[in-house]
């Protein structure tokens, strides 16, 4: 069968998204726009998740995720197929991320929000910057926790694997890569991979409608990830 996915979605913890991008909204929006499955990838941090998926209950299948700056500068989106591994994860990141304080005023806030979308915390160290890891070493750390990593817009010319690196290297062994909501795979001379489209949404609006299909046995978090491992 047929899902719908959109798997790079900014909640309010981002300092770069709206405010109104709380749980309860994120979650009504992607319903409304027919998605399937969605993932909240906010930047180096999972503050949120466990509330969205609380809200998504059986009405959306929610996969935990993290779109990670690497040392190079690079975006990597890495899901995980529970909240165990990813607040593992969390905890390996927030030791290699810098204590920058946060101005919200320059760079936004950074809310932390329950399922009833009540604000309950702010992150006061800035998320948007690089973590002290390697691409290489970040990928490890994923798949230790048996996690699937996804470089993520690489059709853009500023935090890409491909901006960064020039190429993606083929002994990480990435078979998926994922292309902004209105880039082309044709126009990347890379055929050798797959590819997702997702809409790195920072406003309700931008969350992706169907239109980015995937064929799954069955709607769980194995399955897809399954997918995105060929
Ligand atoms: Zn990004
Ligand atoms: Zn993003």
């Amino acid at each position: 069968m047929k899902y719908a996915i959109d798997l790079h979605i900014h909640s309010a913890l981002s300092p770069c998204a709206d405010d109104d991008m709380t749980p309860n909204n994120i979650v009504n929006m992607s319903i409304l726009k027919g998605l399937d499955i969605i993932s909240i990838t906010d930047h180096n941090s999972c503050d949120n998740i466990e509330a969205v998926i609380e809200v998504a209950g059986d009405d959306i299948l929610v996969i935990p995720g993290m779109e990670v700056q690497s040392r190079e500068e690079v975006h990597l989106l890495c899901y995980f197929s529970c909240l165990a591994s990813i607040f593992k994860f969390d905890r390996i990141i927030r030791q290699r991320l810098p204590l920058i304080p946060n101005d919200p005023h320059i760079f936004g806030n950074q809310y932390i929000i329950d399922h009833l979308d009540n604000i309950i915390d702010i992150r006061d160290e800035l998320l948007l910057v690089s973590v002290d890891m390697t691409v290489e070493e970040i990928i490890a750390a994923v798949e230790e926790l048996d996690g699937v990593v996804i470089p993520a817009h690489v059709d853009r010319t500023s935090y890409s694997i491909l901006s960064q690196l020039g190429f993606v290297p083929p002994d990480l062994k990435l078979p998926t890569l994922e292309i902004s909501k209105l880039s082309s795979v044709d126009k990347l001379n890379l055929k050798e991979f797959n590819y997702i489209m997702s809409s790195d949404a920072h406003h309700l609006g931008e969350i992706l409608e169907r239109k980015m299909l995937v064929d799954l046995d069955e709607p769980t978090i194995h399955a897809l990830l399954s997918l995105f491992r060929k």
